[in-house]
């Protein structure tokens, strides 16, 4: 066991003072955002600890999300960053919901105050931060999304949210293509429509976004031909390890306007530290922090 795999059932720490928030997932030991909220922590002097709750490492290993959350908050946690496999679980054992969360369906972040417990989903605004900040002025005509995953559901609603008068959404799943396409509907009728062929959409789309796993290292490729490409497209990719994907090389190589992985990865870790703490966070500290963790 780690030295930093503590929480619930874990010794009582020699900071019991400290603000304690952490990371419930499976297989998160390569996670940079603990990294993040600690250094922030430390530059703002807030004694804050960030605890990895990885459920693989735990026994038995993947315990329900309801008993991790009663055993956080009976040991006084402030806030728990929640990811793969619980952000939709989570949602049953929460009393209250941001608007973004409730409208993605999925909550990475909750905080605890004076007996109840709120869901956030920083993700979606992680990514719509790093996309106003990345690609300024980013045409919203027509936007392809690849992926309709968890992760591509905070991207979709974060893309309508920015403006996306169409989304054209790609899945090599058609239902979660269409369960998304409909998320989005509801809310914002007639924005949203699966895209069967991807050349077509290409052909209309000012700007591509990769919310599937296809550029990780461990699954190279792309999850679309990459000479549709045209010189026209922005090009975003949420992969971030590699921060340089293929899709992401070609399309610089093309001349497209890209935008990386990295700012969704700080910006959901800066509104959770703000939602953790209270403070305002650094966010070129916070992202110097992740870049600092290679690439
Ligand atoms: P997920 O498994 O929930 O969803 C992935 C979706 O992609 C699935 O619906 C799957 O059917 C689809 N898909 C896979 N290969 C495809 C292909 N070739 N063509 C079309 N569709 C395809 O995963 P997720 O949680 O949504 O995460 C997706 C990726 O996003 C992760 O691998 C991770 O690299 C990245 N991610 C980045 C951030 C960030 O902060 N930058 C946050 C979360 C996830």
């Amino acid at each position: 066991m780690s030295t930093d795999q503590q929480g619930p059932g874990a010794p009582e720490s020699a900071e019991p003072r400290a603000l304690r928030v952490g990371l419930i997932g499976a297989g998160i030991q390569g996670s940079r955002t603990p990294a993040m909220h600690r250094a922030e922590g430390a530059a703002q002097g807030i004694a804050l600890r960030y605890d990895l709750l990885d459920t693989d490492l735990m026994d038995p290993p993947g315990p329900a999300i309801g008993a991790l959350l009663d055993r956080a908050e009976a040991e006084g946690y402030a806030g728990l960053n929640i990811t793969f496999p619980y952000k939709k679980a989570v949602m049953a054992e929460l009393d209250a919901l941001s608007e973004g969360a409730r409208r993605v369906g999925a909550v990475n972040t909750v905080v605890f105050r004076d007996g109840r417990r709120f869901g956030h989903n920083t993700d979606r605004w992680g990514f719509a931060e790093g996309l106003a900040r990345g690609l300024p002025g980013a045409g919203m005509g027509c936007v392809l999304l690849l992926g309709a995953g968890g992760a591509g559901g905070a991207v979709a609603h974060a893309l309508v949210g920015a403006g996306a008068e169409r989304l054209l959404i790609a899945d090599m799943s058609a239902e979660a293509a269409a369960a998304l396409a409909a998320s989005i509907n509801a809310h914002d009728p007639g924005r949203a429509e699966v895209a069967p062929d991807l050349a077509a959409a290409a052909a209309q789309a000012d700007g591509i976004v990769n919310a599937t796993p296809m550029g990780m290292a461990k699954l190279p490729g792309a999850a679309i031909d990459l000479s549709l490409l045209d010189p026209r497209h922005w090009v975003a990719d949420i992969v971030y390890f590699p921060l340089e994907t293929a899709l992401l090389a070609a399309a610089r190589a093309r001349g497209c306007r890209t935008l990386s992985g990295a700012g969704m990865a700080v910006f959901q870790a800066v509104r959770a530290f703000e939602l953790f703490t209270g403070k305002t966070p650094d966010a070129a500290r916070m992202r110097a922090t992740f870049e600092s963790m290679g690439a």
